[in-house]
């Protein structure tokens, strides 16, 4: 999936990597005073370290995501190696959330054969993005909200960052977002959780 119907003027804000005990908290106390909720797409070994902000995460209404136990790219990855991401990603946010992640993001959108069929099983779908305004990098806040206003449109699913797979990537998530969300709500935009985009 790279995006909801064009249909409904409704867009979804997700946030891959985290949870990063500096940032995820300052991102979510902005999501909150905003009124937004999203999708928060995880790595396992970042959620079995740190399970009380999985659960702070769901008891704010976000959606969850597996982002793979630990971050490699699946293209590289044969099967043997790929299960072990899917599925020790998988068990350790059910662990930390107590509940199973409904969705599925393979890192840099980098998938292979063995992936799908795992995915089935799992019932948790393949989310792409519509929109990365970070564009590969890190861009400073002003042209990440320019970004997003330039590609977003109905259905869009943005991809962001919460924790830092770029060095600070997180905090100038943080600087950014009530930026976009006001840039995004102007253009008629209503942020929803990815179950409703979907
Ligand atoms: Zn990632």
């Amino acid at each position: 999936m790279w995006r909801g119907s064009r249909a409904y003027p409704l867009a979804t804000l997700t946030f891959d990597d985290g949870p990063d005990p500096q940032t995820t908290p300052r991102i979510l106390d902005a999501l909150a005073e905003h009124g937004v909720r999203g999708a928060f797409f995880l790595i396992g070994r970042r959620a079995e370290a740190a399970p009380s902000l999985v659960r702070r995460i769901v008891a704010g209404g976000h959606d969850l995501g597996n982002h793979t136990w630990s971050h490699r790219s699946l293209w590289l990855c044969g099967p043997r190696a790929t299960r072990r991401e899917v599925m020790d990603g998988h068990d350790a946010i059910a662990q930390a959330a107590g509940q199973p992640p409904r969705y599925f993001r393979a890192p840099w959108g980098m998938t292979n054969l063995a992936l799908f069929p795992l995915l089935r099983r799992l019932a948790t779908p393949c989310v792409f993005w519509s929109v990365q305004p970070e564009g590969g990098r890190v861009a400073d806040p002003a042209r990440q909200i320019a970004r997003c206003v330039r590609g977003a449109g109905p259905g869009a699913i943005l991809d962001l960052h919460d924790a830092d797979g770029v060095p600070g990537a997180g905090a100038r998530l943080a600087a950014a977002l009530p930026g976009i969300v006001g840039a995004l709500r102007g253009r008629g935009l209503a942020l929803v959780p990815l179950r409703d985009l979907l």
